[in-house]
């Protein structure tokens, strides 16, 4: 059982904020994903929760306990990073037991907990291979088998599947997935893609700056971004997002003009999906522009065109055929569309 709270932490270095006033309490078992652009904090965030960096603000609690002032080695987390940090010399078996034998636990379990944890990632047949003649996954498999054999009240896992190639991401993510489900252990989990976030997390942070920006399931994210940020973010492609004006209900930019938003006169910027909106005939949709280009992507054309300095997209037909400068119109339901504060970026419907 780990329940971890952040009250207010803060990390700052003179004058530089690195985070600010993290509040939030993770949930015993929860798989937790911080999602965010390189430099946000989510590391930092990490860090102070592992004990590798010292929380200048607020307390770290984990199980109602302060932690602030305990040892990495005290506080029951066990961490898995982007370099596998493997020992060259030692084989794949070696590399699992390390932890136990640093922490003294008892020899004789050692084999029997090794070679669950080896199984559990698929690893039984490597035992006697050293790190470099494994693939990139099969390292990143000892580095997470490594961190299942301390049986760890929490897992802190920063960028896990960064150093592996696409197709190999996306097996070790589902495998990672069924891991988490299989240990029922509290895991944090650090990332700046959103797909891992998505596809992984029972909750996903969002930050920006050192500043939090939503808290939510990947569906609250996706369905109700707080601000243009966790907008722009989520979702492939992003959600569109077009600088406009209001006046009586009716939102006007280059080449667009939408009736029926509720919004009161003045600066929006107004939000919607690819896969939300559709091709009209000719000059019936709200949306009026050259394609600028078009991507074929097996199920559906992507067609994207230019509106300011905005690149709008829509999902057409697979079979649609058209050429670039080509004039498309396009149809944008009003109940589908989000819109947001001009100024401030914040959710207002
Ligand atoms: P990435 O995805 O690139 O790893 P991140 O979101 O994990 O980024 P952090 O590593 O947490 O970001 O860094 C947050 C901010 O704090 C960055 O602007 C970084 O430059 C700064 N920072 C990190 N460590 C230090 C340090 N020791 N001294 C000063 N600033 C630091």
């Amino acid at each position: 059982m780990a329940e971890i709270q952040l009250r207010n932490v803060g990390k700052r270095w003179g004058s530089f904020v690195g985070v600010h006033n993290f509040d939030l309490t993770i949930a015993d078992k929860e798989f937790l994903v911080l999602l965010g652009p390189s430099g946000c904090g989510k590391t930092t965030t990490m860090r102070m929760i592992a004990g590798l960096e010292d929380a200048t603000e607020g307390d770290i609690l984990i199980d109602g306990k302060r932690v602030n002032d305990m040892e990495p080695k005290d506080r029951d987390v066990a961490m898995v990073f982007q370099s596998y940090a493997l020992y060259p010399n030692m084989n794949v078996y070696e590399n699992i037991r390390f932890p136990l034998k640093v922490r003294g636990i008892d020899p004789a379990t050692h084999d029997e907990k090794v070679r669950r944890a080896s199984a559990m990632v698929e690893l039984d047949d490597f035992l006697h291979r050293k790190p470099a003649e494994l693939s990139g996954g099969q390292r990143q498999r000892v580095a997470l088998a490594r961190a299942i054999v301390r049986e760890p009240n929490v897992f802190l896992m920063d960028e896990p599947l960064s150093n592996l190639d696409a197709k190999l991401r996306v097996s070790t993510r589902a495998q990672i997935k069924n891991l988490s489900h299989e240990l029922a252990v509290t895991t944090i989990y650090v990332t700046h893609d959103q797909i891992e976030a998505m596809t992984l997390a029972d909750r996903v942070v969002v930050m920006k700056q050192g500043v939090v920006q939503q808290v939510g399931t990947p569906t609250d994210i996706y369905d109700t971004p707080a601000n243009t940020f966790v907008a722009s973010f989520i979702g492939s492609p992003a959600m569109n997002l077009i600088d406009g004006e209001v006046q009586n209900g009716t939102f006007t930019a280059q080449n667009v003009k939408i009736s029926g938003i509720n919004a009161p006169n003045g600066r929006l910027t107004l939000g919607f999906r690819a896969e939300d909106a559709e091709l009209a005939p000719a000059g019936k949709g709200q949306i009026n522009a050259p394609i600028y280009t078009l991507e074929l992507l097996g199920d559906a054309t992507m067609i994207s065109v230019r509106v300011g300095s905005a690149l709008v997209s829509v999902k057409a037909d697979k079979n649609f055929r058209a050429e670039i400068d080509d004039m498309v119109s396009i149809s944008v339901p009003v109940g589908i569309c989000h819109l947001f504060d001009g100024q401030t970026g914040a959710r207002i419907q």
